[in-house]
């Protein structure tokens, strides 16, 4: 089925990206904007804009209602969810379905099934697939949990079977910690996500965190676009990713592939995903979670390999067969770093208007970013107001690269996270890849 008029459900950055591709392949592309977002740039780009409320996200771009009547309005045959917001609602996907409205994503079933993070651990160990030592499924209080992590050794960490973004989760070095930590990670469970119900893991020491991008089929066929590393966080939250992960050695860059793959078909997967494993020092690696939706980092993958993802995605929900897996050939390395109006140091965000604002451009320079001088950034959502992307031929010459780009970019009226980039770019840690998941919290 042609697909030909899309919603973006979605804002910012993410919400031009999808545009252009969308654009790009002859269809037309509809924005929804919060009141918030009404001085967007990219409105003036789509072929329709509706307004869905106001700033708060509960009240626009969550508010399913909303959305439903403005793809009606707009006559859209397909939504495109981006990340965040409702890409990974359930109950939304269903809507679409009633609707006859295309979800260009994955079905319900598979979304369903990796969306509790322990049973999908559960049900990927069913499959095959390594995973880290820890509860079988959900916890039933802390109790239990008390007796299983002396079971398995401290250190252990609590995670929110409904988690994301680096939130609930508490790492528990001592059995005298255990029970305050619990309490704590599920009441901001249960605020962020509405759901306290928790898991544990044996906690990996200094680990890498290393995922790889599938994309599948209506015809049960699934491919990968290689694997990126994205060990360079914050408080378990990415700041800069790069592809190829260039600290696994070709055996085991293949064992992992195969193992994204198996577990991809194990359930039946459509549309773009991300498996998301912990690597340890003797380069074993074990399943975390899986992401049912494009990612902010999947640029990184489009550089080494020349595809671009969302069109992928967009002609996967329209029913068109994969290329085989030969025909992805991955080239060269890419780095991106996320740009935040945030302060340097402390991540404090500082929203505002950009009174001054020039972007780097050049020879296999990216820069995903909605702004422009005079925006204001508000203070409403995530804090990111960009994605500066490079490719060069090997990892140096993409550093050198983004050394390069970094210094051109000037944001002037706010703070960003220009600076913390470049001093990594400088970084010897990161020059030589001897860093963890956990390096900016030692240093
Ligand atoms: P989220 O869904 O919030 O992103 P993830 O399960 O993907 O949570 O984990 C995010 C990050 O937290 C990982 O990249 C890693 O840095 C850290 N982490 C998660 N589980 C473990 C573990 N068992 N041992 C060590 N670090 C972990």
């Amino acid at each position: 089925m042609e697909i030909k008029r899309i919603l973006i459900a979605n804002r910012g950055e993410i919400a031009l990206r999808a545009l252009r591709t969308i654009k790009e392949m002859g269809k037309k592309a509809i924005c929804v904007y919060s009141t918030a977002d009404r001085e967007a740039l990219y409105l003036r780009y789509a072929d329709a804009n509706i307004c869905i409320g106001n700033p708060r996200s509960t009240e626009s771009y969550l508010n399913i209602p909303s959305i439903i009547s403005a793809a009606e309005i707009a006559e859209a045959d397909a939504i495109f969810p981006g990340y965040g917001f409702l890409s990974e609602n359930q109950n939304f996907v269903e809507i679409c379905a009633k609707h006859k409205i295309k979800f260009i994503g994955p079905s319900v079933e598979a979304m369903s099934l990796m969306s509790d993070k322990s049973k999908a651990k559960q049900m990927m160990q069913r499959a095959g697939v390594p995973v880290i030592p820890g509860s079988d499924g959900a916890l039933n209080g802390v109790e239990a949990a008390k007796k299983l992590a002396s079971k398995i050794g401290y250190p252990i960490i609590l995670k929110a079977a409904a988690g994301g973004g680096g939130r609930g989760m508490r790492v528990v070095e001592k059995e005298s910690d255990i029970e305050k930590a619990y309490w704590s990670a599920e009441s901001e469970a249960m605020t962020a996500f509405g759901d306290g119900t928790m898991y544990m893991e044996k906690y990996i020491q200094n680990p890498r965190h290393i995922e790889v991008q599938v994309i599948g089929d209506s015809f049960g066929n699934i491919i990968h676009i290689g694997e990126r590393d994205c060990s360079m966080q914050r408080r378990h939250q990415k700041l800069i990713e790069e592809s190829p992960a260039i600290l696994l050695d070709n055996k085991t860059r293949k064992k992992l592939h195969d193992t994204a793959i198996k577990a991809a078909k194990a359930i039946g997967y459509e549309g773009a995903g991300t498996f998301e494993f912990l690597v340890d020092k003797n380069l074993d690696f074990y399943f975390i979670e899986m992401n049912t939706r494009l990612q902010v980092e999947h640029c990184v993958s489009e550089m080494v390999s020349g595809i671009d993802i969302i069109e992928l995605m967009i002609k996967v929900a329209e029913g068109y067969e994969l290329p085989p897996q030969e025909s992805i050939k991955l080239r060269g390395h890419s780095i991106e770093c996320r740009i935040t109006a945030e302060d340097p140091k402390s991540f404090v965000p500082s929203p505002g208007k950009l009174v001054k604002y020039v972007a780097p451009a050049g020879r296999n320079v990216r820069m995903e970013s909605h702004c422009y001088q005079g925006y204001s950034v508000p203070p409403f959502y995530d804090s990111m107001i960009g994605k500066l992307v490079v490719w060069g031929e090997d990892r140096n010459t993409a550093i050198a690269k983004m050394k390069v780009a970094l210094n051109e970019l000037i944001v002037r009226g706010i703070k960003t996270t220009k600076s913390f980039h470049l001093n990594m770019m400088d970084n010897k840690d990161f020059i030589n890849n001897t860093f963890d998941t956990n390096y900016l919290a030692r240093h």
